[in-house]
């Protein structure tokens, strides 16, 4: 479908107004800057009848940033995030992860609500209705079979690409939601369930966020550890708009010449933002090849990129890992 079907587009100024719309309209959907919703909208994906726009949500609009901790509003737009003095000064990877989304008039629009909440994308989902349906569509839409694992067994594995993610997960991040049960906090860690390896794992590219049925993001929130430096780094094919082939944000801590914190985090490999488990382990001595063979393995061992994109999976997963060592050994050097 190329041209947007008709829907009604409310316009809340509370957000006791948005739980309360979203009991009338049941399949209405939340929008923020509509940078990914209004596309999938306009491919067919989803026909959302009513649109709640956060726009107008001024308590949801608030950058708090400290050494100590940093509060973000689901409505502040990436714009704002990107250039604020105090997100610059202390939490430089997520500054520098709001100022390399998509182009600047899509960070003028888009909001912090919508990337924590960014769809999964796979190149046999974001194509056009005709392009789908004349390909049998696939798991996560109306069709019946995985066209990148085939013998997936029901399991979709569409990458989660949003850039925020990331540097919020090395700030041992929460969510703050509110719905139609009132507000719950959960731990960004929790908060994307699709790992989709077939290990138990509760979700996959199409299930990848524990939100509840008419529940909003309000806020996410993340906090800091004294003497941690962090970045943000990432490829893509077209370096002035683009979503990430991979991304990568990492924290650490050098004490003389011990790595004596390190936090790795990935977008753009999995159906799930990625903390790697394990970067403890190499924390504690110098850094060294060592570490650096160590890190390789956690990648090899957590980063599951599949052919879900233009670039083949392995090769994302190459360039993830090396993103993550080049900007261990920037930071490290620079903390001497
Ligand atoms: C050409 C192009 C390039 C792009 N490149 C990038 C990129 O490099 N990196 C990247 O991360 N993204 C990229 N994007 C996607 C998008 O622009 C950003 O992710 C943006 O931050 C989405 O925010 P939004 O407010 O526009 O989301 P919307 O489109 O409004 O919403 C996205 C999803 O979030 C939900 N949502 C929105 N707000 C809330 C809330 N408060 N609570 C619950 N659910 C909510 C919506 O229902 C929807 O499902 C790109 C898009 C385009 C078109
Ligand atoms: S990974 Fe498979 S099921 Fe998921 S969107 Fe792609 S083709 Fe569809």
């Amino acid at each position: 479908m190329d041209a947007l079907p008709e829907f009604q587009v409310l316009h809340p100024t509370t957000v006791d107004e948005v739980v309360a719309a979203r009991k009338e309209h049941p399949h209405s959907r939340m929008i923020g800057g509509g940078t990914d919703l209004l596309v999938n909208i306009r491919r067919g994906i989803e026909a959302p009848p009513v649109l709640i726009d956060t726009g107008d949500l001024q308590e949801l609009k608030t950058v708090e940033a400290t050494a100590d901790s940093i509060t973000v509003g689901a409505s502040v737009r990436l714009t704002e995030l990107a250039q604020h003095a105090d997100v610059q000064a202390h939490y430089p990877v997520i500054a520098e992860a709001a100022e390399s989304i998509a182009g600047p008039t899509h960070r003028n629009m888009g909001t912090v609500g919508g990337n924590i909440c960014l769809d999964t994308r796979c190149i046999f989902y974001n194509q056009s209705e005709w392009w789908r349906t004349t390909n049998d569509d696939c798991l996560k839409t109306t069709g019946s079979m995985c066209h990148v694992a085939p013998k997936s067994d029901g399991v979709c594995f569409a990458t989660f690409s949003g850039d925020l993610a990331p540097g919020f997960l090395l700030f041992d991040g929460e969510i703050d939601l509110i719905g139609p049960d009132g507000r719950r906090t959960v731990a960004l860690q929790d908060f994307y369930t699709g790992y989709a390896r077939q290990d138990g794992s509760t979700g996959d590219g199409k299930n990848y966020m524990a939100i509840q049925p008419g529940e909003m993001v309000l806020r996410v929130r993340g906090k800091n550890t004294p003497g941690l430096l962090t970045a943000y780094d990432k490829v893509r094919i077209r370096r002035s708009i683009e979503y990430p082939v991979a991304g990568c944000a990492v924290a650490l801590k050098r004490d003389g010449d011990t790595l004596s914190d390190l936090r790795v985090a990935f977008t753009g490999t999995n159906p799930r933002p990625v903390r790697l488990d394990g970067t403890e382990a190499l924390t504690g001595g110098p850094l060294t090849e060592e570490t650096f063979t160590a890190l390789d393995d956690l990648c090899k061992d957590q980063l599951m990129s599949m052919k879900t994109t233009f670039t083949p999976g392995h090769y994302r997963r190459r360039v993830a890992t090396q993103m993550a060592k080049r900007l261990v050994q920037r930071l490290f050097d620079e903390g001497a």
